[in-house]
């Protein structure tokens, strides 16, 4: 099997675990249909997937860092350090990378217009891990390759941290209520699903805060932390104010979202 492979089975391994525990220790209510909401955050991902094949032919990320890898670009490939060092340093650089960027789609109000279409989810689950829109996803893709072209990093340790980004979007979106003791340990590294669900409340100080995909410390060292929501988790409003209805949240009401609700400006 290859890499992809791997990371496939690992992607379906964790959406089939976290869907199963949804049905069993639910964290918070739902208020739309579950079933109509996985339909279509698959049907994204799906089209998501496609688009990224088809633009970036040589392979998205992992195709960057082996180009960079044999044309000698990059910080990496003109260091000699230990492989391990290397490895562990490329997953934390980007996953800061990756910090950096979620803050900055809430800032920048062109950015802010694509990255809406996740945060008009009403409820959050698994699926809502998959639910962005497809410029987002390709512009992120974009500036992921060019970190990879000034860093350099080993192939192999950017295909670990997509594996790890994909899997930690599946379980920090995840409506699962961890034991608080086990989430307070966790939290002090990784981000939990509490701790996402804050970024995700309709109250626009929670939205912007917690931007952290895998790694928590990036929050508390930047000050964007919330330990916890104004509610009560179970009573946190999943949403923002300019969408409160299913009927406008169809497929191809997310498609469009960006240019119907353009004018919305959302910074603080
Ligand atoms: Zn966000
Ligand atoms: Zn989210």
């Amino acid at each position: 099997m290859d890499g992809n492979t791997y990371r496939f089975l690992i992607f379906i391994s964790v959406f089939a675990l976290m869907l199963i525990l949804e049905s069993f220790i639910a964290r918070h209510p739902t208020v739309d249909s579950k079933p109509r909401r996985l339909g279509m955050h698959l049907g994204l991902s799906g089209l998501n997937t496609l688009l990224i094949k088809f633009i970036f032919i040589g392979g998205a990320a992992v195709g960057a860092a082996e180009v960079a890898e044999s044309k000698g670009w990059g910080l990496f490939n003109m260091l000699d350090w230990p492989y391990e060092l290397e490895f562990l340093l490329v997953v934390i650089i980007l996953d800061f990378a990756i910090y950096l960027q979620h803050m900055v789609v809430h800032k920048v109000p062109l950015f802010w217009r694509f990255h809406v279409v996740h945060h008009s989810d009403l409820d959050l689950d698994v699926s809502s891990g998959l639910r962005f829109h497809p410029i987002e996803i390709l512009a992120s893709m974009l500036y992921k390759i060019v970190i990879i072209y000034i860093l350099g990093p080993i192939p192999i340790a950017v295909l670990v941290f997509e594996t790890i980004l994909n899997g930690m979007a599946l379980f920090s979106h995840s409506n699962i209520a961890l034991p608080a003791r086990l989430d307070f340990l966790c939290r002090k590294l990784i981000v939990t699903p509490d701790m996402h669900r804050i970024h995700h409340s309709i109250e626009v100080s929670e939205t912007n805060s917690n931007y952290g995909f895998n790694l928590s410390i990036w929050d508390r060292v930047l000050g964007t932390y919330k330990e916890e929501a104004i509610k009560a988790q179970p009573e946190i409003v999943i949403g923002i104010d300019a969408f409160r209805h299913p009927n406008e949240l169809t497929f191809y009401n997310l498609l469009i979202m960006p240019k119907k609700y353009g004018k919305l400006t959302y910074v603080t």
